[in-house]
């Protein structure tokens, strides 16, 4: 399993046209969704979250931020416990593409990658950048650190104020076979949308995988 994801992903980055690519779905003929939640750990949110995933016996991807990692990382062990996996979403959170200094950018990875490794024992094989921004230097540093990086190809926007639960649920359940959906593990909307988001793309014969399953589940681009 391990072997096979390592092998797709390995395609991935070797292919020059995607190196520099966001994965924001892929091709499959599996009925895979991905869901996805930013900018954790949250002390109240993703137990919130975890206790859901568990009852509906769904694996999800977590893109955490290194700062709240070190502030909780009995948080990180327990998504990681559960079967979910855990991203890179940066340090603090920069608007990485506007940020010229490789060292700075490298820093907000590496140190990143240490606290998730120190806390959980697991390294992260992807990467989500705060508010999807890329540059030049935020590319050497994935190149670097061989990490592709995450998009999405559906967005509840959860984190604007006059987003509702109605509107996040609907923008969610337009998702299908080989999408990636954005979310966000801090608004309690978001958590009391994930029912009817569940529910539906369930209805539409849909399962739910992690990131890196999704990827190892790729079509071959020839
Ligand atoms: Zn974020």
């Amino acid at each position: 399993m391990r072997f096979t994801f390592f092998l797709t992903l390995s395609a991935f980055l070797l292919n020059p046209l995607l190196a520099q690519t966001v994965i924001r779905s892929i091709e499959t003929d599996e009925a895979v969704v991905a869901l996805t939640f930013d900018d954790g750990p949250h002390a109240t949110q993703t137990p919130r979250l975890l206790e859901f995933f568990a009852a509906e016996d769904i694996r999800v991807t977590f893109f955490e931020i290194g700062r709240n990692v070190a502030a909780h990382p009995e948080l990180a062990r327990a998504i990681l416990e559960a079967g979910h996996e855990i991203g890179n979403h940066s340090k603090t959170h920069p608007m990485l593409g506007n940020i010229e200094d490789i060292a700075v950018v490298r820093a907000e990875l590496v140190e990143t990658q240490a606290i998730i490794e120190e806390a959980t024992g697991f390294t992260p094989v992807i990467f989500r950048a705060p508010y999807l921004s890329h540059g030049p230097a935020l590319w050497t540093v994935l190149d670097e650190l061989q990490l592709p990086s995450i998009g999405a190809s559906h967005s509840g926007r959860d984190w604007e104020a006059a987003v509702t639960k109605e509107d996040i649920i609907e923008a969610s359940v337009k998702a299908g076979a080989g999408d990636i959906i954005l979310l966000h593990t801090w608004p309690g909307k978001t958590a009391d949308a994930l029912p009817e988001i569940v529910s539906q793309l369930r209805a539409k014969g849909l399962r739910f995988v992690t990131v890196s399953e999704l990827l190892a589940l790729a079509k071959p681009s020839e």
